[in-house]
């Protein structure tokens, strides 16, 4: 049905009418009379970016056709359509993808997956299969419950495979490992529009999908594990701290101390106190899987710093993303650049602190936001760095981003010269010998071997291999 309106309203639009008319209003046509009669009924066919809004418009991909799928089947027929007519695609899930790699013009089509989202617990609760367009809001909700936990990203809006599919760093790494280690099974759409299924006795394509899963394949659905935690106690401790400006050496340097277990992680973000001053606020939201007493005695050494507010509360899992809500609001222009470190430099952080407020001058960037995340490796590290194509498991101890947002195209220069030079000091005070940078936080504009490290040799082969005429070829792609 909904199709059927949306063709409606199509059609009435381009004044054209489908199938035997379509020689007559060119490939808009031909895709809604032909590929749309071959969709499910959940399916719909719209010719409008608008249609699958993303959270960053900066270099964002402007598809001339959006195929809203609604069956997994849906996503293999229109591969094999693009396929035979030559149409470049590029799946979509939560649509935060922030890497400026796109290139799908308007002779190109999305495969929109936000259609295809249940998900499925077994009966003993320690598996989950999710479809291939969940976001982590919907996975949370579920696994929050059916008394579980799952390892997934911080932030609702993302998707649960697109975030994955790069790594998955979150707050449960350290007792789960990242989202790629959790993966058990994995319902995949191929280059040449095959629908195989891939597990560990897949190894080519199970390495590879697991850290650079964008450039081979689509992932209709996907089996993770999951893990029981009674109700009562699936929560965890976590909340704001706030600094004065004049703490953020003594904050680093604690933050820098830090051992995490596996229970524990740390954010630190330079933002604004919001309207109508904006004014630079120094924020450290600390993390502890267990009780809030257990929780201070973890974070002793950033008490001891002396936040000037606490408002750290035992919080349930299921509302443990709130807080991050305010990074989920789609739309406006928000180049982003990031930079993967094994320390955390005072003096370099100071010095961002200071551009930071400098940049908040320039009207319209207020929601800018500086962070730094650090996340807790126990479990992650107990995975062989040659276990996925995710490169940078023992080398990337944190990592730091600044997300600019505003609307106002003609801010892009400046936006550009204030993210890079903030990555720039990052840089140069990693501690790493080379920019490592985690894929799904990366700009877009780093050499390949910054994203893919060591593994760039092996995946170009395995492209080769599976992708030889290059089908995905949107996100960070291997050639
Ligand atoms: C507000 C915000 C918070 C974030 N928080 C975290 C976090 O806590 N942890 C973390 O690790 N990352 C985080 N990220 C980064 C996030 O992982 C990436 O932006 C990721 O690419 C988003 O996936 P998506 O499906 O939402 O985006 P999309 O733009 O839809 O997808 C990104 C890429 O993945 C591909 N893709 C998506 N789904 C599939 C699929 N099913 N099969 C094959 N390819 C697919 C797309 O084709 C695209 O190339 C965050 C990003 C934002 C904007």
């Amino acid at each position: 049905m909904a199709r059927t309106v949306l063709l409606t309203a199509l059609l009435a639009l381009v004044s054209c009418i489908p199938a035997p008319a379509a020689a007559s209003c060119g490939l808009p046509c031909t895709i809604d009379g032909v590929l749309g009669s071959k969709l499910s009924p959940l399916a719909s066919i719209v010719h409008s970016t608008l249609a699958a809004p993303r959270w960053s418009e900066y270099d964002a991909p402007t598809p001339g056709t959006v195929v809203n799928v609604g069956t997994e089947e849906d996503v293999q027929t229109t591969v094999q359509y693009c396929n035979d007519h030559n149409i470049s695609f590029l799946a979509q899930g939560g649509g935060n993808g922030w890497g400026d790699t796109f290139t799908l013009g308007n002779q190109g089509l999305i495969i929109n997956l936000r259609g295809i989202r249940n998900i499925e617990f077994n009966a003993d609760k320690t598996a989950v299969t999710i479809q291939g367009g969940t976001i982590i809001r919907e996975l949370v909700a579920a696994a929050y419950g059916n008394s579980t936990q799952v390892s997934t990203g911080n932030c609702n809006c993302i998707g649960v495979l697109g975030s994955t599919l790069g790594g998955g760093y979150g707050r449960l790494m350290g007792l789960y490992g990242m989202s790629v280690d959790n993966l058990l099974s994995m319902n995949v759409v191929t280059a040449h529009g095959d629908a195989i299924t891939i597990t560990p006795g897949d190894q080519d394509l199970w390495w590879a999908l697991r850290g650079a899963g964008a450039n081979f394949g689509i992932v209709t659905s996907a089996t993770m594990r999951a893990y029981p935690v009674p109700q009562a106690q699936n929560g965890a401790w976590l909340g704001p701290l706030i600094f004065t400006p004049d703490q953020i050496p003594a904050l680093v340097t604690a933050i820098n101390g830090l051992t995490l277990t596996g229970q524990m992680s740390i954010f630190m973000y330079f933002t604004t106190a919001g309207p109508p001053d904006y004014t630079p606020t120094v924020i450290a939201i600390p993390f502890y899987l267990g009780p809030p007493n257990e929780g201070e005695a973890a974070f002793a050494s950033i008490f001891a710093v002396g936040p000037v507010s606490n408002m750290t509360a035992f919080t349930p899992y299921d509302q443990l993303n709130e807080g991050s809500e305010s990074f989920c609001v789609a739309g406006g222009r928000k180049p982003s650049y990031a930079a993967g470190v094994a320390q955390l430099d005072p003096h370099a952080w100071v010095t961002i602190y200071d551009k930071y407020v400098d940049f908040l001058k320039t009207p319209g960037v207020q929601n800018t936001t500086v962070l730094m995340e650090y996340y807790p490796s126990p479990r992650a590290d107990a995975f062989n760095v040659a276990s996925s194509s995710y490169a940078f498991r023992s080398s990337i101890k944190m990592n730091a981003i600044v997300n600019t947002a505003y609307v106002d195209s003609s801010l892009d220069p400046v936006a550009e010269s204030f993210g890079s030079s903030v990555r720039n000091l990052w840089r140069s005070s990693s501690g790493l010998p080379q920019n490592d940078t985690y894929i799904n936080y990366a700009n877009g504009d780093e050499p390949l071997v910054s994203i893919y490290g060591d593994n760039v040799p092996r995946l170009q082969q395995l492209k080769q291999q599976y992708d030889p005429s290059n089908r995905f070829n949107q996100w960070f792609p291997l050639y």
